[in-house]
């Protein structure tokens, strides 16, 4: 079926990117840390569609550390919420809250993460908001705003039953809503959301694609 989209996971370490392809051109979906940026780029260039557009579900570092070089070697706009372009400029910007204690460990990681790994500068074009749809990119892709994590989360709805979801949720120990959040209660209806979505692969930040099912 032509309106069926391919979703390719690429792993940068414990972070993931995404190369969606859809009918008349792909999406990268986030970027992966400094160390992977060549192999991201590699795998772009390679894919059956020409890379459209970056898409950023967030502005956390490990999201978006290359998002620069990819742009500009890509030749492509770079897409994310408007809420998180500050964010993007600054990690410690914002507080972060953990639950459990895995969650925890992940902040302690990820605050230590923020301090020291610098984001290189770069200016989002396209601001992605609930409902946007991504056909004049060639993959017909609907935007979901996610907020939680980040205010300005946001993920991808694809025909054939894909969803990314940034870090919304997350698979690290086990599938779950995010174990970081700047804000619980939006990242409760977050969950709530992808759930009524139904039948759907979820694909995620952090870990191995999971079916979906009631998020709490
Ligand atoms: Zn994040």
């Amino acid at each position: 079926m032509r309106d069926i989209c391919q979703v390719r996971r690429i792993r940068c370490g414990n972070v993931n990117c995404y190369l969606v392809e859809g009918p008349d051109g792909a999406l990268l979906v986030d970027t992966g840390r400094m160390g992977q940026r060549q192999q991201v780029l590699d795998i772009c260039r390679c894919a059956g569609k020409r890379v459209t557009l970056l898409v950023l579900t967030h502005g956390h570092v490990d999201h978006v550390q290359n998002a620069a070089f990819l742009a500009e070697a890509l030749g492509v706009p770079i897409a994310m919420s408007r809420a998180d372009a500050s964010l993007a400029e600054d990690n410690l910007s914002r507080t972060l809250e953990a639950r459990g204690i895995l969650g925890r460990g992940v902040l302690a990681a990820s605050v230590r993460s923020f301090r020291k790994d610098s984001i290189p500068e770069f200016t989002p074009s396209v601001w992605l908001e609930e409902g946007d749809r991504l056909d004049g990119y060639g993959v017909p892709a609907r935007v979901l705003a996610l907020p939680g994590h980040t205010r300005g989360s946001a993920g991808l709805d694809l025909p054939g039953g894909h969803t990314l979801v940034g870090d919304a949720l997350m698979n690290m120990a086990a599938p779950g809503l995010s174990l970081l959040y700047e804000d619980r209660a939006a990242l409760l209806e977050s969950g709530k959301k992808l759930t009524a979505l139904g039948d759907r692969t979820i694909w995620f930040g952090h870990g191995r694609p999971a079916k979906n099912r009631v998020w709490r």
